[in-house]
C-alpha cells in the first residue's frame, strides 16, 4: 500500500476525553474515530489490525471443528421473555419497536437465537456434540462507555455455543474451546492468565476468564504465589461473603497452597458452561437414543474489538503503539526520504516495494511529499514494526537504513539481507 493513497487518519493531539493510553493511541494512529458515546468507526488501518484479531480466532475455532454461522443483531424481545432474560438483562439491552409495534432488541450475546435455531436445526442426538459460532457486532447500552473501544455499546464479539449429549461430553466440549483459547492468545502474543470467574446474567454452573495483564484493567484477579490458583476477586468476593477483595492481597490461598497477590486485567474472553439453563427454557429437544433429550450447552465469548486496545495496553512507548507481529497492519514501512524528488530513489523504492510484495511481506510505502520528520513518527505511532529508509545515501553507497520499531538508531544493511531481517 502506498501512504499517499491511503486514509491514514493520523492526529497529533490526544483526545479530550481519553483516559487510558489505548484510547489515545488509537486515535492518533489513525484505528479508530468516535461517532458517538461507545460507537465508534474503524479506519482503513484498526480494520486490518481487527481482521487480523478476527482471522486468528477464526482459525483456531475452525481447526477446534467448531463450525462458523451468522446470526442476525436484531432479536425478537419475545425470546428473552421467554427466557425470562428481559428484566434480569436490565437497561443494557436496547428494547425497540418495529413499525407493526412488535417488540426488538440489538443484540447483547445469542443464547436465545441459537437456542430457538437449534430447535428445528438438530433432529437427532447423533448429530452431538456440535458447537456453532458467529463473529459479530454486539450492541450493550453500558451505563459507562469508556476507555474506547475497550468498554464501547456497540463491539465485535465471537461467541460460540456447544450442545452436548450430557454433562461428562460438555466437559469435553468446554476442554475443547479452552485449549482454543490458549492457542489464540498465544498467536496474537499477550501475557494473559485465566482465572475462575463468575457467571453472572449468562447463568450456569462454571466459568472462567481470559484477562490480559495491564494496570488499566478494570477488573481485580487473585493468584496465588505457590500454585495455579487464580480468581477474579469479584467471585473471591461473593465466596468470602463481601469482604473487600484488597483485604484478600497477602492472605492465604483458598486451595490451601501459597499466599494471594493481586493483579489488574482487561476480560477479553470468558467461557462458561451454560448445563441446562436455556435448552430446558426454551425448549430445545432433541431426539435421543430411547426418550426427548434437554442438551447441555455452553458458551464461549471473546472480544476481538476489545483485544485491540488490550494488545495496546500491553505494548507501547512514548512514540506509539507497539504492535506484536502478529498484530501489525504492516510489517514494513519504506520511507522514501526524497526531498530534491529524484527519479532515481523512487524507482529504488519502487524496487524494494515489489521485493517486498513478492515475499508476501505487507509494506506500507510512505511515499507522501511530507517532511522526514513527519513521515517517521507516523510510523512509530502506528506502530509498524520495521522501517526501511531509502534517500541520498541508498544512491550513494547502496546501503539501506534498517530500524526496528524500538531500535534507537537505524543500522545499514545490504538489499539481499532485508527480506530475512524483516521475517526474524
Ligand atoms: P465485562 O465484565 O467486561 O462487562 P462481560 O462479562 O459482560 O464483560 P461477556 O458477556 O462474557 O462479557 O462477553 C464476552 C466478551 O465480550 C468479554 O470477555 C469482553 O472481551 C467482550 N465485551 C463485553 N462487553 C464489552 C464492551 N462493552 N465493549 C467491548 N467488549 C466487550
Ligand atoms: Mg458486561
Amino acid at each position: 500500500m502506498k501512504a499517499s493513497q491511503l486514509i491514514l487518519g493520523t492526529q497529533r493531539e490526544n483526545p479530550s476525553d481519553a483516559e487510558i493510553v489505548s484510547h489515545k493511541l488509537m486515535i492518533r494512529a489513525g484505528l479508530i474515530r468516535q461517532v458517538s458515546s461507545g460507537i465508534y468507526n474503524w479506519l482503513p488501518t484498526g480494520k486490518k489490525v481487527l481482521q487480523k484479531v478476527e482471522n486468528i480466532i477464526r482459525e483456531e475455532m475452525n481447526f477446534a471443528g467448531a463450525q462458523e454461522i451468522l446470526m442476525p443483531m436484531v432479536q425478537p424481545a419475545t425470546l428473552w421473555e421467554d427466557s425470562g432474560r428481559i428484566d434480569q438483562y436490565g437497561q443494557e439491552l436496547l428494547v425497540f419497536l418495529d413499525r407493526h409495534e412488535n417488540k426488538f432488541c440489538l443484540g447483547p450475546t445469542h443464547e436465545e437465537i441459537i437456542t430457538d435455531l437449534c430447535k428445528n436445526l438438530l433432529t437427532s442426538y447423533k448429530q452431538l456434540p456440535v458447537t456453532l459460532y458467529q463473529i459479530q457486532t454486539k450492541f450493550r447500552d453500558e451505563i459507562r462507555p469508556r476507555f474506547g473501544v475497550m468498554r464501547s455499546r456497540e463491539f465485535i464479539m465471537k461467541d460460540a455455543y456447544s450442545f452436548d449429549l450430557d454433562k461428562e461430553s460438555l466437559g469435553n466440549s468446554y476442554l475443547i474451546m479452552k485449549e482454543a483459547y490458549t492457542k489464540i492468545f498465544n498467536k496474537i502474543g499477550l501475557d494473559y492468565r485465566v482465572v475462575k470467574a463468575d457467571s453472572g446474567a449468562i447463568g450456569g454452573s462454571e466459568s472462567e476468564e481470559f484477562h490480559v495483564l495491564a494496570e488499566s484493567g478494570e477488573d481485580l484477579l487473585a493468584f496465588s504465589d505457590k500454585s495455579e490458583y487464580a480468581i477474579n476477586a469479584e467471585l473471591l468476593t461473593e465466596l468470602q461473603e463481601g469482604q473487600d477483595p484488597f483485604s484478600l492481597e497477602g492472605k492465604p490461598s483458598p486451595d490451601g497452597n501459597g499466599i494471594l497477590k493481586l493483579k489488574r486485567g482487561i476480560e477479553v474472553g470468558h467461557i462458561f458452561k451454560l448445563g441446562k439453563k436455556y435448552s430446558e427454557v426454551l425448549n430445545l429437544r432433541i431426539p435421543g437414543e430411547d426418550h426427548d433429550i434437554y442438551p447441555e450447552m455452553g458458551c464461549y465469548g471473546i472480544g476481538a474489538s476489545r483485544i485491540v486496545a488490550a494488545a495496546i495496553e500491553q505494548n507501547h512507548d512514548e512514540k506509539g503503539i507497539v504492535w506484536p507481529s502478529a498484530l501489525a497492519p504492516y510489517q514494513v514501512a519504506l520511507v522514501e526520504v526524497n526531498t530534491k524528488d529524484k527519479k532515481e530513489i523512487k524507482d529504488k523504492c519502487l524496487e524494494i516495494y515489489q521485493l517486498f510484495k513478492e515475499n508476501d511481506i505487507e509494506v506500507l510505502w510512505d511515499d507522501r511529499d511530507k517532511r522526514p520528520g513527519v513521515k517517521f513518527s507516523d510510523m512509530e505511532v502506528i506502530g509498524i514494526p520495521a522501517t526501511v529508509i531509502i534517500g541520498e545515501r541508498t544512491l550513494e553507497t547502496g546501503e539501506i537504513e534498517f530500524k526496528k520499531r524500538q531500535d534507537e538508531k537505524p543500522e545499514l544493511v545490504s538489499h539481499q539481507d532485508l527480506i530475512s531481517l524483516i521475517k526474524t
